[in-house]
């Protein structure tokens, strides 16, 4: 979720992909009692990792997946050009600390936040009334939550302070909370929103930005495939159990997604204290997915202009969010969060189900003929990740505290990163960045 008014009219949420290739990374195998384990080798992983190899302090990264990443992930297999499954946007680009790595490590971005919007509803262009009272309707909507007093009237959810009503608030909604928070706006807490960064800068990464912040980390050495089951932490030393076996240090860093803390999939022996379960339980995960399309060349000529264009298009009663043609690519990249992606994660066949739904809204919009010329697609399906479960966490109502309290260490040996945990930057790849640099300093001084 990012907050900038300029962005979400034009532009949210993206995959960026290009026909660049992607940079091939090579790790070594850690080795085992370290000083310091880290759990899981997204964004905030590595980079914890990295901090703690330029201090000379011995660790070892387990990561659960058969890669490194996490919701961080770059490849080029499934569509022939850079596909980022997760984060593509470096959003505040103007403050973000990934922006000066990714342009550093050599990564061209670009600033797509002036493209156009498109509108379509029961399968025709919107007229200037339709696109001026949509553009209204966001705006008011954002308007209101930004302005909500949360210290005079208590925190209170987006849907309480301004409710839908007409089809143009409606799809205000599903922006700002299906397709920016990954919820609905009925659980979105208006102080979580205020409290985000948001200044309309927002760049792309053609050649992906999971691929440019990973090249600009550099490699480290990561254990694939171990899933951490339980963090015994109740004698002098810490025995991490894993299904490869177990593994002891002094300290150990935490960077999993707030679920797998909070229902106990990685247990805790003793467990932790309850003010850091309650704050991992105040920020559950909401889910955010794309669905991508990819058709022959000829899709390019179906709009006039042959740039990235965001498209709004009411299909069966809902509003889908699509950004056609990224970098001028044969492309569709689909939007689906919330409700709608969790439903679809329970089809019998999540793939098909997913690239139906997108397919047909685009053929209510711009015609049958889109059909023929569609190639292959891919739903990224967060929901069902067994080591995501979803896109990235929300504070429940009136918890917007509890991000905070999730980043902060126990016993001056555990400590925990992620997106979750700045409030700042919550949800985004920078706030993984952030926090896992802080967990490796604080862990850093208290092994050394
Ligand atoms: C669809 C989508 C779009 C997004 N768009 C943007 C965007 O445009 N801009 C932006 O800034 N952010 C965006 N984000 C958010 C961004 O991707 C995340 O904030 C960031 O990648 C999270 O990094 P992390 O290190 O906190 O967590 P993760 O990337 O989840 O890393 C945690 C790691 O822990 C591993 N793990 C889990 N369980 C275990 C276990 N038991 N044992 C060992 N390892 C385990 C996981 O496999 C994972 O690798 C998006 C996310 C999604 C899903």
């Amino acid at each position: 979720m990012s907050k900038s008014t300029s962005r979400r009219w034009v532009l949210n949420g993206l995959g960026a992909l290009a026909a660049l290739p992607l940079i091939p990374f090579r790790y070594a195998t850690a080795s085992s009692n370290p000083d310091v384990i880290i759990v899981g080798a997204g964004i905030a992983g590595i980079t914890a990792a990295r901090e703690l190899a330029q201090k000379g302090i011995s660790f070892t990264l387990l990561e659960a997946r058969n890669r490194i990443g996490g919701r961080a992930y770059t490849e080029s297999e499934t569509f022939g050009v850079p596909y980022d499954h997760g984060c593509a946007w470096l959003h505040s680009a103007d403050k973000n600390p990934l922006t000066p790595l990714v342009k550093g490590a050599g990564f061209k971005t670009l600033d797509e936040g002036d493209g156009d919007v498109w509108m379509y509803s029961d399968g025709a262009e919107l007229d200037d009334d339709g696109y001026d009272a949509a553009k209204d309707a966001i705006e008011h909507l954002e308007d209101r939550v930004d302005n909500h007093d949360v210290e005079d009237d208590g925190d209170k959810s987006a849907r309480s302070i301004s409710p839908p009503g007409d089809k143009w608030s409606n799809l205000a909604h599903l922006i700002m909370g299906e397709y920016e928070a990954g919820i609905g706006t009925d659980r979105l807490s208006a102080e979580d929103f205020q409290s985000q960064i948001g200044t309309g800068e927002e760049l792309m990464v053609p050649q992906g930005m999971a691929a440019g912040i990973f090249k600009a980390l550099g490699p480290v050495p990561v254990t694939l495939n171990t899933v951490v089951k339980k963090v015994n932490w109740g004698g002098k030393t810490i025995m991490v159990e894993t299904n490869n076996g177990g593994l002891t240090a002094k300290a150990v860093i935490i960077t999993v997604p707030t679920d797998i803390i909070a229902d106990g999939t990685i247990a805790f022996e003793p467990t932790l204290p309850s003010w850091k379960m309650a704050a991992y339980g105040n920020c559950p995960m909401g889910v955010l997915d794309k669905i991508v399309l990819q058709f022959e060349p000829s899709f390019n000529s179906l709009l006039d202009e042959a740039n990235t264009t965001t498209a709004y298009i009411e299909h069966n009663g809902v509003w889908w969010d699509h950004l056609l043609r990224p970098f001028g690519l044969p492309l569709d990249v689909a939007f689906t969060g919330g409700e709608q992606s969790w439903v679809l994660a329970k089809q019998a066949d999540p793939q098909a189900a997913a690239i139906d739904l997108a397919l047909n809204a685009l053929a209510d919009a711009f015609g049958s003929e889109v059909k023929s010329m569609f190639k292959k697609g891919h739903f990224t399906n967060w929901g069902a990740d067994p080591f995501a479960r979803g896109a990235y966490a929300y504070a429940k109502v009136g918890k917007n505290k509890s991000r905070e309290i999730i980043g902060k260490p126990v016993d001056d040996r555990l400590f925990f990163a992620g997106e979750a945990c700045v409030t700042k930057w919550a949800t985004q790849a920078p706030a993984a960045y952030l926090s896992g640099k802080k967990a490796a300093q604080n862990a850093a001084d208290a092994v050394g």
